[in-house]
């Protein structure tokens, strides 16, 4: 048995055809986390969708009517891209009852995996980038109201931006603040990545992502690491260190919500950076140890994957529950 609980439904599966987004990847997870000996039938939680209630925490009533009446325009539909449909709808609603589940169960035992959502381009009042709700969102609101947490911090190694975090939670943000520089050395010298640093209200946004990629606008997160083109392991896991520390110098949070996209790594059809299959678990296991360290709950959400080998994706995602289960035993 993991020390952790791993929340999954066959339900995750979102029903939107032949796409380059691999619905079926959180089933090959479960399945690959189970043949490898990693996790048991018994590990794994049923999630039940959220409330509508839940939802509206985040999302704004009308969005919310139109997508249960099946009222989209067909601009906002192209927006979204993926198809709309009532079980789509029912997809979504259930990957914000296993992030809520998932919430509740890393502030008991540390750290739990959602074996689905992060659907983290989705806005109050629309969605975009293949997300209709947002999960992680509904998720800290929901723990937020029942008074388990008060203060929580977003962890963002997707290779896309989270607008859609960074719009939801701009609420209290002051003034930029410089930080500090760290040994970008070896990045290209040229185009540096840039650090934008603020402080954010009760949820503290951290994003680390491509800075030639979707989306174009990026609303600003508390921090944001707008990587180049092309960065490699190393670089990678020096930014990642160095934001972690930074945000958690000016933020002290309840809860860790950690975003852990596959799409950084080299081979992925929508990502343009060069991490390994080995410096993406490294990625993971960092974000564990500094939540461990700090004792701070950590639950993990899976976001993007667009390997041309789903395989890759499928061991890029699995390898996060491992490096939990290395550092949490
Ligand atoms: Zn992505």
């Amino acid at each position: 048995m993991l020390p952790f609980k791993l929340v999954y439904s066959d339900a995750y599966y979102l029903p939107i055809g032949s796409h380059v987004f691999p619905a079926e990847k959180y089933r090959l997870v479960r399945n690959r986390l189970i043949s490898t000996a990693v996790a048991e039938p018994a590990d794994f939680l049923e999630p039940q969708p959220a409330t509508d209630q839940d939802i509206l925490l985040v999302h704004k009533p009308e969005y919310v009517q139109k997508l249960k009446a099946g009222r989209l325009s067909p601009r906002e539909e192209m927006e979204m891209e993926i198809p709309y449909s009532r079980d789509l709808v029912e997809a979504f609603w259930l990957a914000a009852g296993g992030s809520i589940l998932a919430a509740r169960h890393a502030l008991r035992e540390k750290v739990c995996v959602s074996v689905g959502g992060g659907f983290h381009h989705a806005f109050p009042d629309h969605g975009e980038g293949f997300c209709m709700i947002h999960d992680v969102a509904v998720a800290i609101r929901r723990v937020q109201r029942d008074e388990k947490i008060s203060t929580a911090m977003t962890v963002d190694c997707d290779v896309h931006q989270g607008n859609g975090t960074a719009a939801i939670f701009a609420g209290a943000r002051t003034e930029s603040v410089p930080l500090p520089s760290v040994s970008g050395a070896t990045l290209n010298p040229t185009r540096p990545p840039r650090m934008r640093g603020a402080h954010a209200g009760e949820v503290f946004t951290i994003s680390l992502h491509q800075h030639n990629n979707y989306p174009l606008y990026k609303p600003p997160s508390s921090i944001d690491v707008d990587l180049p083109d092309g960065i490699g392991d190393a670089d990678y896991l020096a930014w990642l260190d160095n934001a972690l520390s930074s945000g958690l110098r000016q933020f002290e949070p309840d809860l860790i919500c950690y975003i852990a996209g596959a799409d950084p790594y080299r081979e992925d059809q929508l990502g343009g950076l060069d991490l390994t299959v080995a410096g993406l678990k490294s990625r993971d296991e960092l974000v564990f140890r500094v939540a461990k360290a700090r004792n701070i709950p950590v639950m993990v959400t899976y976001a993007g994957g667009y390997a041309q080998n789903v395989e890759d994706t499928v061991t890029i995602h699995s390898n996060t529950v491992v490096a939990a289960k290395e550092v949490f035993s």
